[in-house]
């Protein structure tokens, strides 16, 4: 992918205008391409989507149907309102609902043909009282925890349901799955410790489709696909691992264009707190993208630590200074100045800064980088 694309290529409503300052460009073909390099990876699994908290930050009206689009039928999200919004976007999908059955929500499941993932023996007990008394076994997922002590069935409450048949009978159990804690370090002996007991409790429950895998678990070979596996990130081209390279494409391309061009002498400090001096007479790019639209101010210069290479085409230029809620400032003295003088676009994310190497400068996961791009810059979709 080059990281310019030309407008012309576009398929959003809103063009770039001479005004726009900030452009975040979302590719659904590398979002295809990834969601068709995870279900051959995942072998004879189905490949399922998450798709919670807008599609990680990228837009789920887009990005679910340009999955459907691509073969995907199962689709997660985290909450009702996240599935009742996908439901009028994919009339046909299977949407499952990670936050499970709050009091009180059972009937909004049936009427959008919803399925709760049932995280405890009260959740459970209280879908097989509506089942019963709307008469239908409607179906849900049953999630057990193997170890994260997080959401789900812990073994002694397996235990508690295993024989009911009472409550089993009054319901359509379409899915059982758990969760793994550390499958991003691919040698923990955790993913492998719980892979053994979701197997033990697993067969102790209803016979269903089982589930374990998110993206990082894919990785972790054909054990962990079971019959239908979870990624998220990877979809949106983060890193499902904590080191080595990233085998999915970038899906997110953020830029920022140049507002101002200074030259600043040796012993000058650039920005809030003076936490920069230049040492050489240096040529700056005052950026127009900051916190507020999701670039972190923990990518600010700290002394002694390298700071963030943004790209100017294919010139990588460090950034200087504290992020500020609206600007950065980057060091373009070594880039040639037609590339980078007033009105220049700058790839803050994309081909040459993947999401992984800003999380990392963070000091924080992809998720959090993807999750976080704001609704100030323009959105374009491209592809798909
Ligand atoms: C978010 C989530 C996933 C997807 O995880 P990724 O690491 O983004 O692939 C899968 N399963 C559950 C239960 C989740 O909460």
């Amino acid at each position: 992918m080059s990281p310019e694309r030309p407008p012309e290529q576009a398929s959003s409503e809103r063009t770039e205008g001479p005004s726009e300052t900030a452009i975040l460009t979302i590719d659904l073909d590398a979002l295809a391409a990834n969601y068709r390099r995870l279900r051959d990876l995942a072998a004879s699994a189905e490949c399922a989507a998450v798709v919670k908290a807008d599609a990680y930050g990228l837009g789920m009206a887009e990005a679910a149907p340009a999955l459907a689009r691509a073969g995907c039928r199962t689709f997660f999200v985290a909450t009702l309102g996240e599935a009742t919004a996908l439901r009028a976007l994919l009339p046909g999908a299977i949407i499952y609902v990670f936050s499970g059955l709050m009091p009180g929500t059972a009937e909004l499941y049936r009427a959008a043909d919803l399925r709760p993932v049932l995280n405890s023996v009260e959740e459970i007990k209280e879908w097989a009282s509506f089942c019963a008394s709307r008469g239908e076994q409607l179906p849900c997922a049953i999630h057990i925890d193997s170890g994260m002590n997080r959401l789900g069935l812990s073994a002694d409450e397996v235990d508690q349901v295993a024989e009911a048949r009472d409550l089993w009978q009054t319901m359509t159990v379409s899915l059982v799955m758990s969760h793994l804690a550390c499958a991003d370090e691919p040698d923990h002996p955790k993913s492998e410790a719980q892979r053994k007991m979701f197997d033990r409790l697993r067969a102790r429950l209803p016979s269903a489709l089982a589930s374990l895998a998110n993206s990082a678990g894919i990785l972790l070979g054909p054990d962990f696909a079971y019959d239908l596996v979870r990624p998220g990130i990877a979809l949106y081209g983060g890193h499902p691992r904590r080191h080595g390279k990233n085998p999915f494409l970038s899906v997110v391309h953020l830029k920022g264009r140049v507002l101002q061009v200074r030259h600043v002498a040796p012993g000058e400090t650039v920005g809030y707190g003076a936490t920069s001096t230049m040492t050489r007479p240096s040529r700056i790019a005052v950026v127009s993208v900051g916190y507020a639209d999701g670039f972190f101010r923990s990518l600010s210069v700290r002394d002694g630590e390298d700071s963030l290479a943004t790209y100017f085409g294919s010139h990588a230029a460090p950034i200087l200074g504290r992020v500020s809620m609206d600007l950065i400032t980057i060091d373009v003295s070594s880039v040639p100045e037609e590339l980078s003088g007033r009105g220049a676009w700058v790839e803050l994310i994309g081909p040459n800064v993947p999401a992984h190497a800003v999380a990392a400068r963070a000091g924080t996961i992809d998720y959090e980088v993807l999750t976080n791009l704001g609704q100030r810059a323009l959105r374009r979709y491209i592809g798909g």
